[in-house]
């Protein structure tokens, strides 16, 4: 007999403006928003998830689809109520599965389920390889100033002070200020004269480029000691991967964008070295853990999940990762945003770049509900 059965699927819109927009090769960012599910069980334990991207439907889909899907389930059944979340949105979206709005459902269910049975999530799927991790930071955006020069110096500044973790991610794409590859190609230079060979060095395009501008750049990163080339080229060239990764000798990054359907199409055609699933926009932890399954017994490709949101993203990241074989990094946004800084006392790494994982039930995760009522937007 189920121990207490779910009673109620809420969504909290999250949201902080910038005092200072930044910029990726796609767009300009002045508010951070977060949408979060709160499940709640007969017993009054509470589970906390989040879904990637903007509210505006996806808060529609977890309340009015979702929600009848699972409220009065037993809220252990995780993976029974993914597989059944996906097939209904199947049914009434069709090919375009909500995905955002099911991670959200399932992280919050796993952290419920976590604190029922007195586990750290990790160990409800399938125990910890580690108590700890290290952590590579992200961010280097770019800023809203004219000046070229002046761009790269507060870029350099930024990766320079985040060396100390002693790995870092750039973004590239300067195509958002009418540059091109020439001058993404200057900052990579640039970062890697001032942090030292010894920082691990990746470079992240979010798809600026067409195929033959990112082999032409993809080359060049060789250069300078780049561990891996992430989002090339859009998400949808899933054959632009392959050829890519075929092509190139630094390893082909890629995931934050994909569904559990590309993924299998992306490792299908050898198109990775590193698969980064983001566990807000993928599903949950469910899909990224069979993901992680898949790959395991080749060990050709690394799994290294995208991480961008408030502690609950950090939080599901971390217990994932105390699931893998191979130990990954936490990716740790060192951009600007409120809702990752005050939500939780917690602030997860410590000043030499590691981070302990929670083993605390759940999550691990403990949000402070003034903070939560401070930045709500419902
Ligand atoms: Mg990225």
């Amino acid at each position: 007999m189920a121990i207490s059965s779910i009673d109620s699927v809420e969504t909290v819109a999250l949201e902080a403006p910038l005092t200072e927009p930044f910029g990726y090769a796609q767009e300009w960012v002045d508010t951070r928003t977060a949408l979060l599910v709160r499940v709640e069980s007969s017993d009054g334990t509470v589970g906390w998830g989040e879904c990637w991207g903007p509210t505006a439907g996806t808060r529609g889909t977890v309340e009015e689809i979702l929600r009848p899907v699972v409220v009065g389930e037993d809220p252990t059944d995780v993976e029974r109520l993914y597989d059944r979340m996906y097939d209904v949105c199947r049914a009434a979206y069709q090919s375009v599965v909500p995905l955002p709005a099911i991670s959200g459902v399932e992280i919050a269910l796993w952290d419920l389920s976590g604190k029922l049975l007195g586990q750290p999530v990790s160990s409800l799927l399938g125990g910890r390889h580690r108590n700890e991790t290290r952590t590579y930071a992200t961010g280097h955006y770019f800023k809203p100033v004219e000046d070229l020069e002046e761009q790269y110096r507060r870029i350099v500044e930024e990766a320079t002070r985040n060396a100390s973790l002693g790995a870092l991610k750039l973004k590239v794409g300067l195509q958002l200020l009418g540059y091109g590859p020439d001058e993404d190609l200057e900052l990579v230079r640039r970062v890697r004269d001032a942090v030292g060979e010894d920082v691990d060095l990746m470079v992240d395009a979010n798809y600026a480029y067409d195929r033959p501008t990112a082999r032409s750049v993809g080359e060049h990163l060789a250069e300078y000691d780049v561990r891996w080339f992430e989002e090339p080229v859009r998400p949808e060239d899933l054959e632009g991967y392959a050829d890519l990764r075929r092509t190139l000798s630094v390893p082909i990054a890629g995931g934050e964008c994909h569904t559990p359907a590309e993924f299998d199409r992306l490792l299908d055609a050898d198109a990775l070295d590193v698969a980064q699933p983001d566990l807000c926009n993928v599903g949950g932890l469910t899909p990224a853990r069979r993901l992680a399954d898949r790959v395991r017994p080749y060990r050709t490709v690394a799994v290294v999940p995208h991480v961008w949101g408030t502690p609950i993203a950090i939080g599901a990241s971390l217990q994932y990762i105390a699931t893998l074989v191979d130990d990954a990094p936490l990716e740790f946004d060192r951009s600007p945003n409120p809702l990752r800084e005050e939500l939780t006392a917690d602030r997860f790494v410590e000043g030499d770049g590691s981070v302990p994982i929670p083993a605390d039930p759940g999550l691990g995760v403990e949000l402070d509900p003034d903070a939560v009522e401070a930045y709500r937007v419902d």
